[in-house]
């Protein structure tokens, strides 16, 4: 009996101990779950968006400066550095061009009399100057090249029948074939980039190149000094087809009917100017911080967040990137400074990711993912953030059969934030698209992927342009998702029973 009694004490004992350390770390989730607020989330936008900074272009020193500043805030809380050599970075190569003024795009117009009058287009609206543009001026006649594209395997030449030396080319983005979700899109895929529509004008000797792909700032396309790049708009493009009897709607619909290219000259002459400056000796870096895990055996796993922390830079005005992804930067920053100062010991790894030229066309993730600091075996997940700043509810989107990882976030928040969620395990879907986000590099190799979104924004988008400052975000969304990540990363890092054959 009186063994029994002991044995009674010791479990109610145990059960109290179970019992306080529950309370004991809700106490320590809660406390610090409070101090994530949307006053000093504001700061760190503020911040990333300030002169300082110039629009974070990779391999640009204000760039760097922006991968210390992230580095000195990780250190400050605690959060210790994965990177190549003991600290917070890991280096890659990255020339970038600076683009030194807005340039000039205009027209040449013959009218009946024969006097000649120029018109000159407005930016941004109107044309957007090549951020990896040659540098100079080039005057000439645009000759109309459909896609850009030219596959002889697949019997299609949109230069086939033009002569485009020393001529301006006009070309669209994208290629003939549509379906991305049809595996007959991968024989096209390689013609999609932008990097090889570029290649391709200068292979074929043009001196300048028109695309039609939205006048917007867009570092990812080819650096050749011999020719002149400017994005346009709908203004120009229809003053270059004006008198034509067509439209490049018109053509386009027929070459994607037909796969015939519809390549003509124009007739039309027009002048792109660019002023810019070419910088081959550009590095570029991701930021790299870590929490390791305190469980002898789990400590080996980790758990990655990531986003990317460059944005587009200054083609003739700034592109701060608040939205564009200081948004995700700093959802990850007040997730980072929380669990690093919660006081809860995590039991697996957790990694704090910020990518650098992911607007040079995903450049850092890549990187990582070539040199990664853990294992692929031994990473749990690949969360990616980019653009979450603007809405009113949260999404989290992880492929089958990954589904599980979705419950730590809607756990977080229908316990914590009750914001409206929406959590999606979609199965996994073929897609033999141009790759257009971070996570991309993670999925297509096996990596289990998940990306978060605020989904309901109802501010103006303001997408590779200037204006997209920290007024274009909605701070207590990103409260919100900081908030939630602190929650489901804490769990996910804790929980014992998580593991995947
Ligand atoms: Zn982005």
């Amino acid at each position: 009996m009186k063994r029994f009694k002991i044995l009674l004490i010791f479990f109610l004992i145990s059960d109290l101990a179970i019992i306080n350390a529950q309370d004991d770390f809700e106490t320590k989730l809660l406390n610090q779950f409070h101090k994530i607020t949307s006053e000093e989330m504001m700061v760190w936008i503020e911040k990333l968006c300030s002169p300082e900074f110039n629009g974070r272009l990779t391999g640009t020193p204000e760039f760097i400066a922006s991968a210390e500043w992230v580095a000195i805030k990780l250190k400050e809380w605690g959060v210790k550095p994965a990177g190549d050599e003991g600290d917070y970075f890991q280096w890659f190569d990255q020339p970038y061009t600076v683009v030194n003024d807005i340039g000039n795009l205009s027209l040449k117009i013959t009218q009946s009399d024969g006097s000649v009058i120029i018109k000159n287009y407005n930016y941004p609206v109107e044309y957007y100057p090549g951020m990896n543009s040659g540098n100079g001026e080039v005057t000439a006649e645009v000759i109309y090249a459909g896609y850009g594209v030219s596959a002889p395997e697949l019997n299609y030449d949109d230069y086939k029948g033009i002569d485009v030396k020393g001529k301006i080319v006009l070309v669209n983005r994208d290629v003939p074939y549509a379906d991305t979700r049809n595996p007959e899109y991968k024989k096209w895929v390689g013609y999609c980039y932008h990097q090889y529509k570029l290649e391709n004008a200068v292979k074929h000797g043009a001196a300048g190149f028109l695309y039609i792909d939205g006048a917007s700032a867009n570092p990812n396309i080819l650096y050749a000094p011999s020719i002149i790049v400017c994005g346009i708009g709908t203004q120009p493009l229809s003053d270059i087809f004006a008198g034509l009897n067509t439209s490049n709607t018109e053509l386009t619909t027929r070459i994607k009917k037909t796969f015939k290219p519809a390549s003509f000259n124009t007739g039309k002459v027009m002048t792109i100017r660019a002023n810019t400056t070419r910088h081959p000796e550009g590095k570029g870096c991701n930021v790299i911080g870590i929490i390791e895990g305190v469980d002898p055996k789990l400590k080996n796993e980790v758990i990655i967040i990531g986003g990317h922390l460059d944005a587009v830079g200054r083609a003739g005005k700034v592109v701060n990137g608040a939205l564009d992804n200081a948004s995700g930067v700093v959802d990850i920053m007040g997730a980072a400074k929380a669990m690093a100062q919660s006081g809860i010991q995590l039991k697996r790894s957790v990694m704090f990711l910020f990518f650098g030229g992911e607007e040079n066309g995903l450049i850092g993730s890549r990187f990582y993912t070539q040199k990664p600091v853990f294992p692929k075996e031994k990473t749990i997940t690949f969360i990616n953030l980019d653009m979450v700043g603007n809405g009113t509810g949260l999404s989290v989107n992880a492929s089958n059969p990954y589904k599980q990882l979705l419950t730590y976030f809607e756990e977080a928040n229908s316990k914590y934030i009750h914001r409206q969620f929406r959590g999606s395990a979609p199965e996994p879907m073929e897609y033999y698209g141009r790759p257009r986000s971070d996570s991309f590099n993670f999925s297509s190799i096996g990596y289990r992927t998940m990306s978060i979104g605020t989904p309901g924004g109802y501010k103006r988008v303001f997408y590779h342009l200037p204006g997209d400052d920290p007024d274009a975000i909605t701070i207590d969304i990103m409260e919100d998702v900081a908030k939630m990540i602190y929650v489901a990363l804490t769990n996910m890092a804790n929980d014992t029973t998580l593991t995947f054959k």
